[in-house]
Parts: C-alpha cells; sequence; structure tokens
C-alpha cells in the first residue's frame, strides 16, 4: 500500500489564542474517527486575518474557526456566509464547499440550541427567554432561539446603545418579540420566564468569584438557568441556582456541540461527542 503522509488541516485563528481549548476535543475526534486530520491553534493579529484567510486558500485548508476579535472581520473576506451567521452579524467557522469557495458559517447558537434541547431536555419554542449581555454569544443564541420559534427574549445589557443595536437587529431580522431591559443593579427574574441565559463574561476564568447579580424570589421552580461561560465549568451562578433547586446548564455543552457541528461540517461525519467531552473533562481537570 502506498504510504500517505498527508494532513488534512483545520484550525482557529484569534488573537490571544493561546488558551484556547479547541485544538483537544477536534484532535480527540479525529483520533476516534480514524482521520488524518490536524487542529492547529493560530495566533493571528487583526492586520494580519486578510492573508491568513489568503493562506487557507493557498494551503488548502479545510476550514478555520475565527474567535476574539475576528468573528466580525473575517466575514468580508469570504465568498459567502449563511443566512444565519449573516443574521447573527459574526462567523465563527469557515467551511470549504465544493467549488473550493469559502463559506462563513456561525455555531454558537446551534450548539447552545443542542444543549438546551438535548442535555435539559426542553424544547424552546413557545418559551420566554431573558438573555443577560448583548455581545457576540447572545447575539448568535438569540437568532437560533428565535429562529426554533421562542415566544419573547427579553435582553438585559448594561451598555443601552449596545443592547438596543442588538434588539433592533433580532427584531428586524427574525421578527421575533424582544425588547431590552437595562442591566442596572440586580435583574429581578420574573415568574413568566422560562429560560435565564448569561451570555455575559461575568464568572469566566480568572473572575471565578464573579456572578450576575439576578433575583431569582419570585421565579418560577421549573426556571432553566444556562451558561455560556466554559471556564470554569460550574459558575456561581450555576451554583447557587442549583442550590435553590433551579435546573441548569453549563457552557461546556455550547461549547462541544459548536464544536461537533462544526466538525460534521468540515468532515462530513458524524463526530463523536463522548471522546470530545472527555478530552475537554481532562483539559480543564474534571
Ligand atoms: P463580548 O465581549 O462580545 O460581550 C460581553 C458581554 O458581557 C457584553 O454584553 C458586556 O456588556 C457584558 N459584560 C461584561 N462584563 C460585565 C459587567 N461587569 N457587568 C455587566 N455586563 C458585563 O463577549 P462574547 O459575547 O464573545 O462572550 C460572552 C461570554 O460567552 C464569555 O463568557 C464567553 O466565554 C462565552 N462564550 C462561550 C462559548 C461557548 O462555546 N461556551 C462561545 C462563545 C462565547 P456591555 O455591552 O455593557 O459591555
Amino acid at each position: 500500500m502506498a504510504a500517505n503522509y498527508k494532513e488534512e488541516l483545520v484550525g482557529v485563528f484569534g488573537h490571544p489564542v493561546a488558551e484556547n481549548p479547541t485544538c483537544v476535543m477536534q484532535n480527540a475526534a479525529f483520533a476516534a474517527a480514524g482521520l488524518n486530520w490536524r487542529y492547529l491553534t493560530i495566533e493571528v493579529r487583526p492586520e494580519q486575518l486578510p492573508a491568513a484567510i489568503n493562506g487557507l486558500r493557498g494551503m488548502n485548508f479545510r476550514g478555520i474557526n475565527c474567535t476574539i476579535p475576528h468573528k466580525v472581520a473575517v466575514m468580508s473576506l469570504l465568498d459567502e456566509a449563511r443566512p444565519d451567521a449573516a443574521m447573527i452579524g459574526a462567523v465563527n467557522t469557515v467551511r470549504v464547499d465544493g467549488r473550493g469557495r469559502l463559506i462563513g458559517e456561525n455555531t454558537d447558537g446551534k450548539g447552545f440550541l443542542r444543549g438546551i434541547r438535548e442535555d435539559a431536555g426542553m424544547d424552546p419554542a413557545g418559551k420566554s427567554v431573558v438573555i443577560l449581555g448583548a455581545g457576540g454569544a447572545s447575539r448568535a443564541i438569540a437568532v437560533e432561539l428565535a429562529l426554533a420559534g421562542v415566544r419573547q427574549i427579553r435582553i438585559a445589557n448594561r451598555s443601552v446603545e449596545r443592547g438596543q443595536a442588538m434588539v433592533g437587529d433580532l427584531v428586524n431580522r427574525t421578527k421575533v418579540n424582544a425588547e431590552l431591559v437595562p442591566l442596572v443593579g440586580r435583574y429581578r427574574v420574573g415568574k413568566d420566564v422560562d429560560i435565564l441565559i448569561n451570555a455575559t463574561s461575568i464568572g469566566l476564568y480568572p473572575d471565578v468569584e464573579a456572578r450576575p447579580e439576578v433575583q431569582l424570589e419570585e421565579a418560577r421552580g421549573n426556571l432553566l438557568v444556562a451558561d455560556a461561560i466554559p471556564n470554569p465549568p460550574d459558575t456561581r451562578l450555576l451554583q447557587e441556582c442549583r442550590q435553590r433547586g433551579f435546573k441548569t446548564l453549563n457552557g461546556l455543552a455550547m461549547l462541544v456541540y459548536q464544536g461537533a457541528i462544526g466538525f460534521e461540517m468540515w468532515t462530513g461525519q458524524k463526530a463523536d461527542e463522548g471522546a470530545m467531552k472527555a478530552a475537554l473533562g481532562k483539559a480543564f481537570g474534571i
């Protein structure tokens, strides 16, 4: 049999990128599938992004993830963005189609949605949702929840300007019933809320003692509380909500599923999510 030493390449562009753990789970999935693929963690400064994208074309990469600060800037460098990525206004996954064109996708919100459905066992259709934060993660989650048929989305954000811009885009692009609540002091979670989501960076490593200010006395008993933060997986918010008897979903679900969806877009094969979770768990020491 002739030897084949060629590796198919994918990876992530970010700045700074050193702490991004995605290579651990993607390389575990490639090994589990017996694929000779390699996921590279690549430092790309903002001014280098156009050259880096051309590099993908020149070296026949099979795809790339984009993380902070490239998710918006990359859009103008691609051949096409899929409709939901365009609605979100950001791309986290680039795949190469059959004609060699670079296609922008966003798997963040899709990964979150899969966690809600599969891990928390909830169908979001018809539900009332509060999302804390109006950054990239919040936008991706809100668009996919809107497309999944939620009844209402309230965005609670510290910066009113940023929150208003997000709600305006969301209503214009998805027609969902959405409103902004300025995040001042404690956010009171009312009886009508089915899902509370933290999509801020409050509580993200290394600021692990921080938690968003929420008041839960009036919340319904079957409230689902989800945190987008993957590190630490068990945030202060989730710990306290669990102690109060609420159901919780951590940010590792979103991280693994968005990666698994990306794996499937690149390889055309189902990802071994068990292998991905195990590899990440080892990396996070859990
Ligand atoms: P952005 O920087 O785009 O947005 C951050 C958001 O957090 C903004 O709404 C900001 O409010 C808010 N915020 C930050 N600090 C405070 C504070 N002290 N008080 C009130 N609000 C605050 O980040 P991303 O949207 O990209 O990421 C948000 C979170 O989602 C991060 O923790 C990230 O790790 C996580 N994430 C998880 C993923 C996963 O796969 N699990 C994927 C992507 C992100 P303001 O507008 O007022 O500044």
